[in-house]
């Protein structure tokens, strides 16, 4: 639209032009950050409770775009799903986090997020694997986290590429239970390793009878199914007393770190003696 000023003519958007705009330059600087090498993997400690020590990281996107700075995979994951791109860059990242994972001591492994889209891909496993040959990665370290949605997918397909993908030792985590659209029923639908508690109910733990009973319940479960269990969203020393009084957990949160860029990592596992 345009705008008639004293002598001057200006243009003017809409707030919905202004919008579409905008999703249209994110779209644009999206697929040019791809190939331009802008996103990379940061990684989250995994802490065995019982012991204290790192066992592992999960990594977690960002993007560093010159045009929005740091950009949270909570912007950039549903855009990437949304205009077709979401497989490319996860297999970049990937590929990245392998060989930083590769660094590290071998007993420590390497989680990472799959979008439900990527599992409608019935070439899925064969590509992962293809990734983990490549690097010279053990599929042993290697841990995969989906989300409850990826069960609304062709469960028959899905199961497939799992099975495949653990025969080759890859594990699998149910990731964010409790949230969303799980249910009990879906546990049994596919040959899980492991439950990560939605980090809702883990943070507002202390105070909050409710949370905390729920924690209890997944834990309860989680011994009965003989499934070991991460608590996620660990902020503070009286989370971790009373999920000591829970039971065995794996933990993860910003008690312990936020994510970091694999320098830090690096840096991090140096000083521990776990290079
Ligand atoms: P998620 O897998 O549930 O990851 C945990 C999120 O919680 C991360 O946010 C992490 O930074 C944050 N977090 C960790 N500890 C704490 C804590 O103590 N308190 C609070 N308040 N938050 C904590 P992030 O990095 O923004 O990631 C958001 C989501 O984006 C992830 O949730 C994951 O589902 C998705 N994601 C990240 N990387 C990828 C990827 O490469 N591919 C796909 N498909 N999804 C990804
Ligand atoms: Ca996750
Ligand atoms: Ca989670
Ligand atoms: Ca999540």
């Amino acid at each position: 639209a345009k705008k008639a000023g004293k002598n001057r003519w200006f243009w003017f958007e809409s707030p919905m032009e202004s919008e579409l705009r905008f999703r249209s330059d994110l779209e644009r600087a999206l697929r040019g950050g791809i190939l331009a090498g802008e996103f990379v993997p940061f990684y989250e400690q995994q802490i065995d409770l019982a012991t204290g020590r790192i066992i592992g990281f999960e990594m977690l996107a960002r993007w560093n775009s010159p045009r929005f700075g740091m950009v949270g995979p909570d912007v950039f994951i549903p855009v990437a799903e949304e205009i077709g791109v979401i497989a490319d860059l996860s297999e970049r990242l990937i590929r990245q986090a392998l060989l930083d994972a590769r660094e590290w001591a071998p007993s420590l492994t390497l989680s990472v997020n799959i979008s439900p889209l990527q599992l409608r891909d019935p070439w899925f496993a064969q590509k992962l694997l293809k990734l983990l040959v490549e690097a010279n990665f053990p599929p042993s370290r290697l841990e995969i986290e989906i989300t409850e949605s990826c069960l609304h997918e062709n469960v028959g397909l899905v199961r497939s590429l799992i099975t495949s993908l653990k025969n080759q030792g890859v594990a699998i985590s149910l990731d964010d239970f409790g949230s969303g659209y799980s249910s009990l029923a879906q546990l049994r639908s596919l040959p899980f390793d492991r439950l990560k508690i939605d980090r809702s109910f883990v943070t507002a733990m202390p105070g909050n009878r409710d949370n905390a009973t729920i924690v209890q319940a997944i834990t309860s479960l989680g011994e009965g199914l003989g499934l070991p269990i991460t608590a996620e969203g660990v902020e503070n020393a009286e989370v971790v007393a009373e999920l000591q009084k829970l039971g065995q957990f794996m933990a993860q949160g910003y008690l312990y770190g936020r994510p970091e860029p694999a320098e830090q990592t690096r840096e991090r596992l140096a000083k521990l003696g776990m290079l």
